[in-house]
């Protein structure tokens, strides 16, 4: 399998450079793989399902095999998962995939873990250190930090908004030490990103010190988040026959996205055969993706600060991989926008509580409260003709763009498959806003909190990072 530019297709590079190189730095593209195979449905089909582990393997394999032999496969797989994503089911046609079993407790560390543990297994012959650049707007940069931590060969720098995350997220990504750093950039997500991109297209820079990513611009990331869209609609389609009375249902994956890295995960996954009907993009003020599904136009924008801050991306970078998988026609008839409020999503947060005693974070809150309405007769609306008013949040589609899914939801045939991407423990305060307590604290988040502050304050001007870079690493 190789792996082609989203800006010049004639670019074909290796499973290893894709990794290690993250985008392409003379074209500016990212990594796409050419094509993306299809699972054999007697694996994916058989009974009992197949477990989160061998689902990590036979998805990989195919995208890999060029480079790792199965042997140091199944061992990457085994050391980055000692974790899985449980599906909760709170309703007949509802169910949550909790993706924030992992160390930092957000659905990051799976793509972050197996990355690491890629690219470390790429650099074991390497002399000379393998610098990872990464922007975060919260959780990327904890997932990556304690993936990377105290892997030999590489180091880490994190970039991220100062004040701009909840304190529990800036408590997690400034007290690593060792080979994982962190820099607290005066700015938005967005100028943390700009930084990094900046150095990656920065040829003199390069040629000084061997650069990597590790943002969802990163192929190795990617990849694996589709191993928990395959698990957790095959658990659901499963479980679903002793839960409802739908003949053949149809699963929607509705999610919280930012930067559309998980999404994109999920569309890889259906492609790999997957049983997911369609995707609901789900998204803060932010809405970005939401209004080019409306509209055709896309017009990145300034990110604006809300409650559900790691979604807080206003020009997201995985949408140029969006538009080399498919055309807006193609999409369109898979997927449907969504956005909320800051206020609607303390709503949600507590009516998901009220309804089905769930405590739910707010980046997941985001994702209740659209399917919600959307089964609750926001799709019937639009379907009967009735558009939504221009630069409202909800439901944005018409009846000649809504997805082909939609009317199978009008008739109650869709089953609901919720990410949540964060535990709500890591917005204690915005869900005791909402719910009126704080969810209790997973004991390895509240092991931070006693670490002391490392960070060091950076502007968000290029050449202030650029010396530190040369200075420091
Ligand atoms: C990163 C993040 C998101 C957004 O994911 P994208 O892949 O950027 O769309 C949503 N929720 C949480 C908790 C996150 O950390």
């Amino acid at each position: 399998m190789f792996y082609c530019d989203t800006r010049d297709p004639s670019v074909k590079v290796s499973f290893k450079e894709a990794v290690l190189s993250g985008m392409n730095s003379s074209t500016g593209g990212l990594y796409v793989p050419r094509l993306i195979p299809k699972l054999p449905e007697s694996f994916l089909f058989k009974n009992p399902p197949p477990s989160f582990r061998d689902i990590a393997f036979m998805a990989a394999k195919p995208f890999v095999e060029d480079d790792i032999s199965d042997k140091d496969l199944t061992s990457i797989i085994a050391d980055a998962y000692p974790f899985s994503a449980p599906v909760v089911p709170v309703n007949p046609v509802t169910y949550i995939l909790e993706l924030f079993h992992g160390p930092t407790c957000a659905f990051k560390d799976f793509g972050a873990r197996f990355m690491a543990r890629v690219m470390s297994f790429f650099n074991k012959n390497e002399k000379d250190l393998l610098h990872i650049l990464v922007a975060t707007s919260g959780d990327t940069g904890s997932a990556v930090g304690s993936a990377f931590y105290g892997v030999e060969g590489i180091d880490v720098t994190i970039l991220y908004p100062a004040g701009k995350i909840s304190p529990l997220q800036e408590k997690q990504l400034s007290t690593f030490d060792g080979n994982v750093r962190s820099l607290a950039v005066e700015g938005t997500f967005d100028d943390c990103q700009k930084l990094v991109k900046t150095a990656f297209t920065d040829v003199e820079l390069r040629k000084k010190l061997r650069l990597s990513s590790a943002n969802s611009i990163n192929i190795s990331r990617l990849l694996p988040q589709a191993f928990y869209y395959i698990y957790g609609s095959l658990s659901i389609l499963e479980r679903s026959r002793h839960d409802n009375r739908i003949d053949n249902p149809k699963l929607i994956a509705v999610v919280p996205s930012g930067n559309f890295g998980n999404l994109t995960s999920g569309l890889i996954a259906k492609e790999m055969g997957a049983p997911i009907a369609g995707f609901v993009a789900a998204t803060n003020s932010n809405h970005t993706v939401p209004d080019w599904l409306e509209t055709g136009e896309y017009t990145p924008r300034p990110s604006v600060q809300t409650l559900s801050n790691a979604m807080d991306v206003g020009a997201p970078s995985n949408y140029e991989r969006m538009c080399a998988m498919y055309s807006i026609e193609e999409i369109r008839s898979i997927m449907a926008g969504f956005w909320v409020d800051d206020r609607e999503t303390l709503m949600a947060i507590r009516s998901c509580n009220d309804n089905t005693g769930y405590i739910i974070d707010p980046h997941g809150a985001v994702g209740w409260k659209a399917w919600q309405d959307i089964r609750n007769g926001a799709m019937a609306d639009v379907l009967e003709g009735e558009s939504p008013a221009a630069g409202k949040t909800g439901l944005r589609c018409t009846a000649a763009t809504a997805p082909e899914w939609g009317q199978d939801c009008v008739k109650g045939n869709c089953l609901g498959m919720i990410l949540e991407t964060a535990h709500p423990a890591k917005f204690g305060e915005t869900v005791r806003q909402a719910v009126g307590r704080e969810p209790v604290m997973p004991a390895r988040l509240e092991r931070v909190l006693l670490l002391p502050d490392k960070s060091v304050p950076m502007s968000p001007d290029y050449s202030e990072f650029r010396s530190w870079l040369e200075a420091n690493l």
